[in-house]
């Protein structure tokens, strides 16, 4: 969507160009057939950037290899004009957004199709269920993939994985799919898959955003939201925590980053935020695309988790794992303020503030791939997403400490309060937070030394412990 600002400029100078671009008022990419994507030119302060999203542009993706930004304009002509207000065009393509995405990736029904068949097919593994309705009444599919999937296992820590929270991203659900069949395939014969799905409690969401993905089918390639009376609600713009804070959305319904009426307001936010509360994961990556880079919390600009020298080592060492298309060298990590822009209302902030988990958003695939690549770049793709989500995996056994919480006569304490203080090295900041809803407790932690202070209700219990490359597992009494 563009501003008036930048209209005004245009129209003094520039109306032949312009001609049939509705000035002075936004336009609304949902609303033409064509979009013009053009690449311009990124300097190294990304100015560009800055410049660009202050004007109102809707950004489609980066590429700091090539050294440039995306933005998505209703037509050419709006693209090339960029390049009268001092930005360096460097390519233009146009998108029919009537055309329907390569056919071999997945449809709302395939989607759902694909969760009943493997729970048919490994029953002893697998667990489907619907978390919830959309606007147009389609189920969001989770799977739950576990050794005994009917029942929570309280030593089994989880892993969670989402895909398509944006409904033109296709290749999100190909990842979630992926990860689901590996782990299911080599369950009983790869030693490694199989300590993490007899140790591990594993949740995908594969398509979250099924109404918004029909409309990428049946009508609008490019289209992003959800469907919300049609105008749409960006659901990664919807979460609580932080809500319409720091210019990181829309508060116009016609925008691509449009955070709807209310915090939490959407169906699908509202179906992640239940599924978060009651698994209560201690690693998650959201998969969108495109731009090749590993974003962490927070979101808005200058700010950092409190935990950031374990979320940000482990989402370095995430990125490092994850290679380009291109097979060089791994993904780009930070937060988005440092990467891209300021974004309110994210899911990742949301979990880690309000549920403690370590949480990471990937942008799969290069520039050159975008939304929606040619569908013989999938095997590729999530054959390079491997190594990353192998890693938090063994990253569940690696440095840090878990237990339950319970009282003399073995009943769980979920109030507990859980503080860990660095004696020494280890994680600079301390720790304060209240246990996990089920009663147990999963710090992650660089290794180090530490002073552990449970509380309730006036009763302490403190433990030290030193970390080291091992977790440590340690129940408490209280
Ligand atoms: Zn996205």
């Amino acid at each position: 969507m563009k501003t008036a600002a930048i209209n005004a400029v245009v129209v003094g100078g520039l109306s032949l160009i312009l001609s049939g671009v509705s000035l002075g008022h936004s336009v609304d990419l949902s609303q033409t057939q064509e979009i013009t994507i053009t690449s311009v030119a990124l300097s190294k302060d990304k100015s560009e950037l800055k410049n660009l999203i202050a004007e109102g542009y809707d950004i489609a993706g980066i590429d700091y290899d090539k050294g440039t930004v995306d933005v998505m304009t209703a037509t050419k002509d709006e693209g090339v004009a960029l390049g009268f207000f001092g930005f360096k065009v460097k390519e233009q393509k146009t998108i029919d957004t009537r055309l329907a995405p390569d056919s071999s990736y997945k449809t709302p029904d395939e989607i759902q199709s694909f969760v009943q068949n493997i729970a048919a097919a490994y029953p002893g593994l697998v667990r489907v269920e619907s978390i919830g309705k959309t606007h147009e009444n389609r189920d969001i599919w989770a799977v739950k993939i576990t050794d005994n999937p009917e029942i929570r296992e309280r030593d089994e820590p989880t892993i969670f994985f989402n895909s398509m929270h944006h409904a033109r991203e296709v290749m999100g659900p190909e990842v979630a799919i992926d990860t689901i069949e590996y782990l299911l395939a080599n369950y009983g014969s790869d030693a490694e898959v199989t300590r993490w799905l007899n140790e591990t409690e594993v949740w995908v969401i594969p398509m979250l955003n099924p109404d918004g993905n029909n409309k990428v089918w049946t009508s609008n390639n490019m289209w992003r939201k959800n469907t919300r009376q049609g105008y749409g609600v960006d659901i990664n713009r919807n979460y609580p925590y932080a809500w319409n804070t720091c210019n990181g959305s829309s508060g116009s319904t016609s925008a691509d980053d449009y955070r709807g009426p209310s915090a939490g307001s959407e169906p699908e936010a509202q179906a992640m935020m239940n599924l978060v509360a009651r698994i209560q994961p201690v690693f998650s990556i959201s998969y969108h695309s495109y731009s090749e880079l590993v974003i962490y919390p927070y979101g808005c600009d200058g700010q950092r988790t409190e935990t950031k020298s374990v979320v940000e080592s482990i989402g370095k060492d995430l990125a490092a794992l994850v290679k380009k298309d291109t097979g060089t060298a791994g993904y780009r990590p930070g937060t988005a303020w440092e990467l891209l822009y300021s974004v309110d209302g994210g899911d990742i902030d949301w979990m880690y503030n309000v549920h403690h988990v370590i949480p990471y958003v990937i942008e799969i695939n290069a520039s050159a791939q975008g939304f929606q690549p040619a569908y013989r770049w999938r095997s590729t793709t999530v054959e390079k997403m491997r190594p990353g989500w192998k890693m938090l995996f063994s990253r569940l056994s690696g440095s840090g400490v878990r237990g339950v919480v319970r009282d003399s006569s073995g009943r769980t304490q979920p109030q507990t309060m859980l503080r860990v203080d660095t004696m020494g090295s280890g994680v600079v900041e301390p720790i304060n937070w209240k246990i996990k809803e089920d009663g147990t407790f999963h710090v992650v932690l660089n290794p180090g030394t530490y002073k552990l202070k449970f509380e309730l209700a006036g009763k302490s219990v403190e433990r030290d412990v030193t970390v080291g490359a091992e977790r440590i597992d340690l129940d408490i009494e209280m």
